[in-house]
């Protein structure tokens, strides 16, 4: 469904993203990993177009989107959450989450709109909260909200940047069991992730990156015993 072909970022001097290709399958999850700083949020914000790739293409469903505004890609099918959670305070959970649907994918309108996001809201466990301003919600109620804003879109591809960080462990269990029924659902997600239990229940494949490179890609077992990964985890791929 999604593709990046020799996707390539420059700040200045830094090259954050260097010549990335990787495939995401329909229906498949696949993990984006690294150590902080390797270029994963950057990556993420290519695909959505909230940056301009400096060289290479991406591709949705084998067309270019490369050049495309970040609301066109909306609309072709990509949504996402990010990694410093994106909502607004002030409006209530519903109208955050109706945006999704108004502004996304499928368009949906009026009552249409509002049933779509009610539902949505169910799915990731904010019925009875559709009425609250998003500014009284706990932390993961508020990445729950942005959550369920993304599904409304109806997304072709759902990235999610570090959905799971933050959360204690009784909502990460409950994060991960969340992740692991949208899998069900057939939804294909590209997960950015730091945390490995999810990683290795959670992704069929897994993309691991490093300054800015692809230096592996398999399962998530594969991966998580290369050793060039391990050694890049640890910080010594410079060494
Ligand atoms: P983390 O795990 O900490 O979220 P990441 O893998 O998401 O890290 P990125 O946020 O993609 O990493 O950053 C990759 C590199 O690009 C970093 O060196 C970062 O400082 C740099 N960078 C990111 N965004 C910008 C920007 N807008 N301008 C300049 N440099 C940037
Ligand atoms: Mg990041």
């Amino acid at each position: 469904v999604l593709s990046l072909r020799g996707a390539t970022k420059r700040f200045g001097g830094l090259v954050a993203v260097n010549n990335l290709d990787f495939d995401v399958m329909e229906h498949q999850v696949m993990g984006l990993i690294g150590p902080n700083g390797s270029g994963k949020s950057t990556t993420l914000n290519l695909i959505s177009g909230a940056l301009r790739p400096s060289a290479g293409s991406i591709l949705l469903r084998g067309a270019p989107i490369t050049h495309l505004r970040a609301h066109a890609i909306a609309r072709r099918g990509v949504a996402r959450t990010f990694q410093l959670v994106r909502v607004l305070p002030s409006m209530t959970v519903l109208e955050n989450i109706r945006a999704g649907a108004v502004f996304g994918h499928r368009r949906r309108w009026g009552h249409e709109a509002d049933a779509f996001a009610t539902q949505m809201a169910e799915k990731v466990g904010l019925a009875g909260k559709l009425a609250m301003r998003v500014s009284q919600l706990t932390y993961i109620d508020t990445k729950r909200v942005e959550l369920a804003r993304a599904l409304a879109s109806e997304p072709r591809v759902l990235l999610l940047d570090e959905w799971l960080a933050g959360l204690n462990p009784t909502e990460l269990g409950e994060g991960i069991a969340l992740v692991r029924r949208l899998r069900d659902e057939g939804r294909t997600i590209l997960l950015v992730e730091h945390v490995m239990d999810a990683i290795r229940s959670l992704c069929d494949a897994c993309v691991v990156m490093a300054a800015g490179a692809k230096i592996a890609e398999g399962t998530p077992d594969e991966v998580l015993s290369d050793p060039e990964v391990i050694r890049a985890y640890l910080g010594e791929e410079d060494a």
